[in-house]
């Protein structure tokens, strides 16, 4: 799939850090944790809820491995202390899989690595992020095709179908949670449904359901 996230080049040694959230609690991921979002998304969500996480204007910074250790390291003790750790969102942070596996070798093994993602990435990126996240947030947003493309204004809804598959296939159920929700304008209570049958089939069974509030 081609995808165009603004940043050019990506690799395993920069990462286009547009935002540092520490000492999150009672959010995502369990325990404390810290939010590392990257700058850049293949999406265009019409209700986007961090649209200064890409765009032309976008302001970032490009950290290392060794950097981003630096920055999130001062909270070591939390994450120790509370099964905590780095929570990856964005913008869309599977689009740097092969950073976040070059962090995680450099980080205290003890620590728990979660990722928010619309798994809307090349399936290589998959393969990469699996080996190093211990649980993924996956926002399917709705699995109609037509609606996902409305929301989104990108055709990729088989795209984050295959990828949620293989997925599934590498790190098992218990570790993804799928989120489904009512958008207003674009799916209905009854497509939520729908969605939600379809993914059981596939094997999911951790559900967030919400609506989206405008
Ligand atoms: S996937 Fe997330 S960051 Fe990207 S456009 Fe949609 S809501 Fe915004």
């Amino acid at each position: 799939m081609n995808v165009d996230n603004g940043i050019s080049p990506v690799s395993a040694r920069s990462f286009p850090l547009w935002q540092l959230s520490r000492l999150r609690m009672a959010t995502d991921g369990h325990g404390v944790t810290a939010l590392v979002a990257s700058f850049g998304c293949p999406l265009n969500c019409k209700y986007c809820i961090n649209p200064q996480s890409h765009g032309a204007d976008g302001k970032f910074r490009l950290v290392t491995p060794e950097e981003l250790l630096k920055l999130v390291e001062i909270d070591n003790l939390y994450y120790l202390a509370t099964g905590g750790g780095i929570m990856f969102g964005g913008g869309e942070p599977l689009l740097h899989a092969d950073f976040i596996a070059e962090f995680r070798k450099i980080a205290p093994p003890e620590w728990h690595f979660y990722a928010e993602t619309s798994l809307c990435v090349p399936e290589g990126n998959v393969l990469t992020a699996a080996g190093a996240i211990d649980h993924f947030y996956v926002d399917v947003k709705d699995t109609d095709a037509g609606v996902f493309e409305r929301y989104t204004g990108v055709n990729a809804s088989s795209t984050v179908i295959d990828n949620l598959s293989a997925l599934l296939a590498l790190n098992g159920p218990e570790r993804i949670t799928v989120r489904l929700p009512l958008i207003p304008e674009f799916n209905t209570p009854a497509s939520v449904v729908r969605s939600r049958a379809r993914l059981e089939d596939l094997g999911v069974v951790n559900f967030d359901l919400f609506t989206y509030k405008i």
